[in-house]
């Protein structure tokens, strides 16, 4: 995952009223963040910075910012490519600084203070966005200069800022009459009420939905922590018995072990239906309003859909070649998944269970099947992976050999808990190229999962070079005890570390275009590229040893772990076809359409796409998938299973060239992972890969057969 600091084009929230409460009241010399920082590569001083510093700053921060945008296009001169976009680049450094800080410290150590200021700044930081992107004399300076853009002698990334920029615009709705600009506006605030209400009708709804007995042999198979979870959750809610509560996918923890078929039937059917049980906290108005609003929405703008304007600026840039991709995978999938189908009836067939298949057994068999053939001793697996000797052996160690990079240990730079490290990472040839730091443990005010971000971001207009870190939730070890992890936890580490090479490597001109300032569909590719090398021979020998004796992990061990990753991977890519074709489904509704009902709409939407399988429901029904109505992921969920595809076609192309070697690896940083969002990206992948990305390897990562639609 990586997390950005604020989404150019953002719906705005707030009137820009809310902009006159900012103010520089308590902002001075004083402040840690009024200058930039005087340590090594302008590194935040976390010895001198107070919560109470932070709201001073980002209101300053905001005023700045807003002044020198009011200036840009204010100013009388006859706009330039200097005094506009080079000046717009240099805009808003206070801001950048503080914002930096401030979302890396909230997010990995948030305390009251901090949150306070997180819930008063939001509203401010969206009607920002708002006073650029419909700045009518900005985006006219900015238009005159686009029209003229191929007479102008820009050089590559130059021309790539005034185009991105000039598109930003135009999808914020700037080309817009004022009458449509206020229509705009209206359907932006209907839109984010309607993810509003969807997100806290879904919260109460999961709630209400979840599984609830009296009746404990009904929970037959439940381990003790699980039923002791269960009973907790009950107290809580002042009920008698045991509640299972649901997770947010349709599959549900428990239907892995729960032996009772009845009650995997009860628990499944509380997922599939919680947000469709009619009263207040049925969705299904509501997504139906938010699906019909969004086309209305684009079409204002000028797209024939949803999809249509949200992918424009992404590297698959249409729908089509979204949706081409992944009717590329359905066959593959679901026939894999057939297969899998047929071997968990004949499990239960040889058990005498005498029913059919249903999609609350498939975990509790395929458990089954996991056990006796792939099953994963963590106590056996941990003592090989000691969190140091991985990242110093495993991470670093791969990144060298394909970079040439090294790394050295400084204690002397400040952190926000003592739980960070600080590395300085140096060039082949010993330059400075970047402060990393990692934050691995997990801590109660610390945000769930893992993800990289940027204290201070790259740039040659500004003079800045990269500070990165890596965050995850991985268990602390007590005093003086070694941190033995789990194969999830590497895969982890390698991950986060690729995000942090995008970022470290990045050698761009202007900030806006910077390392990890991707699209979506482009942005897990780095970090799941660099998760092959985890399992890659030459580095996993290297870090893979007993943490006392040093011994290696003995093969088998290691050949369990390579061949638990085919696992049920046709009931895995099929249930994320099934949703990410949903997703794509609605948001390519025409605007002329009625609106739809969510039930109907689905069952047609999976029938058409070949997906409609009894035994795989989709990951996230319609009425309860969070990502697309809740988490701006709309028209987006596609990005995951594109990313992949690139991971593992790019890999491919390493293991066809020599594999780990400091030229595949050179050529690879200079050609994609150094260069950000200069160049539209899939022209950048084609020139690196000398061909469109193949969707061949992912089918074979996943240990599924190429169809004959693949061929
Ligand atoms: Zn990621």
């Amino acid at each position: 995952m990586v997390s950005t600091l604020m989404t150019a084009g953002a719906i705005a929230l707030a009137s820009s009223t809310m902009l006159a409460e900012a103010s520089e009241v308590g902002f001075g010399p004083t402040n840690p963040f009024y200058a930039p920082s005087t340590l090594p590569f302008h590194a935040p001083a976390f010895d001198k910075i107070k919560d109470s510093d932070y709201q001073p700053a980002i209101d300053a921060g905001i005023v700045q910012n807003l002044e020198e945008i009011r200036a840009i296009a204010d100013n009388p001169a006859e706009p330039t490519f200097e005094n506009t976009f080079v000046a717009m680049e240099k805009s808003g450094q206070l801001l950048t600084r503080v914002m930096g800080v401030f979302n890396g410290v909230s997010g990995a150590n948030m305390d009251p203070a901090l949150q306070k200021v997180q819930d008063v700044e939001a509203p401010k930081l969206a009607a920002l966005s708002d006073a650029i992107y419909l700045n009518a004399k900005l985006f006219q300076r900015v238009s005159k200069i686009y029209e003229k853009r191929h007479l102008l002698h820009l050089d590559a990334e130059s021309l790539r800022v005034v185009e991105y920029d000039h598109q930003q615009f135009v999808l914020a709705g700037a080309l817009l009459s004022d009458v449509d600009k206020a229509k705009l506006k209206k359907l932006n605030e209907e839109e984010a009420n309607l993810s509003t209400a969807f997100i806290s009708k879904l919260l109460a709804a999961a709630k209400d939905s979840a599984y609830v007995t009296k009746d404990k042999a009904a929970l037959a198979g439940l381990s003790d922590a699980q039923l002791a979870a269960a009973a907790e959750t009950a107290k809580n809610r002042e009920v008698e018995g045991w509640v299972l509560s649901l997770q947010n996918t349709t599959q549900q923890p428990g239907l892995q072990s729960l032996t009772d078929r009845a009650t995997r039937q009860a628990l499944f059917e509380d997922s599939w239906n919680r947000a469709e049980r009619g009263g207040p906290d049925d969705t299904r108005d509501t997504i139906a309003r938010l699906a019909q609003l969004r086309a209305e929405k684009t079409k204002l703008l000028g797209y024939p859909n949803y999809a249509a304007w949200k992918l424009v600026d992404q590297m698959a840039h249409t729908q089509e070649a979204a949706l081409k991709f992944m009717n590329a995978l359905v066959p593959a999938a679901t026939a894999k998944a057939q297969g899998e189908a047929k071997d968990i009836q004949a499990l239960i067939d040889a058990q005498h269970g005498g029913f059919k298949l249903e999609p609350w057994d498939w975990n509790f068999f395929a458990e089954q099947v996991r056990k006796a053939k792939y099953d994963l001793d963590e106590a056996q697996i941990r003592p090989y992976f000691e969190l140091n000797n991985v990242l110093h052996n495993g991470v670093f160690y791969a990144a060298h050999m394909l970079y040439g990079i090294n790394f050295k240990r400084r204690n002397d730079i400040p952190v926000y808990n003592p739980d960070v490290q600080v590395y300085e990472v140096t060039d082949a040839d010993g330059k400075p190229l970047a402060l990393w730091y990692c934050d691995y443990f997990k801590r109660d005010n610390k945000n769930g999962g893992a993800w990289m971000d940027e204290f201070v971001g790259q740039s040659k207009l500004l003079g800045t070079l990269p500070v990165v870190y890596n965050v995850a939730n991985f268990g602390k070890p007590a005093e003086g005890e070694p941190a033995l992890i789990s194969h999830d936890d590497v895969t982890t580490m390698f991950h986060e570390f690729g995000h942090a090479l995008n970022g470290i490597f990045a050698d761009t001109e202007y900030p806006s275009l910077s390392g990890t300032n991707v699209p979506r569909d482009f942005v897990e590719f780095p970090s799941q590229f660099n998760e092959h090398w985890a399992s890659y021979p030459a580095v996993f020998e290297h870090y893979a040893k007993n943490y006392k004796t040093g011994a290696p992990m003995p093969a088998e061990l290691a050949e369990k772990i390579r061949k638990a990753k085919t696992f049920n991977q046709g009931y895995m890519l099929t249930e994320l076809l099934a949703a990410a074709e949903l997703d794509m489904q609605w948001h390519t509704l025409a605007p002329s359409e009625p609106l739809q009902n969510p039930d109907t709409f689905e069952t047609e939407a999976l029938t058409k796409t070949h997906l409609l399988l009894s035994t795989v429901p989709p990951r996230y029904r319609s009425s309860y998938f969070l990502h697309i109505w809740g988490n701006g992921y709309a028209a987006g969920y596609y990005a995951y299973l594109w990313c992949e595809m690139l991971d593992d076609d790019a890999f491919q192309w390493f293991e066809d060239h020599g594999g780990l070697t400091r030229a595949n690896g050179d050529r690879f940083r200079r050609m994609v992972l150094s260069r950000g969002n200069t160049e539209d990206l899939a022209k950048m992948y084609a020139a690196w890969m000398g061909a469109e990305p193949r969707i061949e390897p992912m089918l074979k990562d996943r240990g599924l057969e190429p169809t004959a639609a693949n061929k």
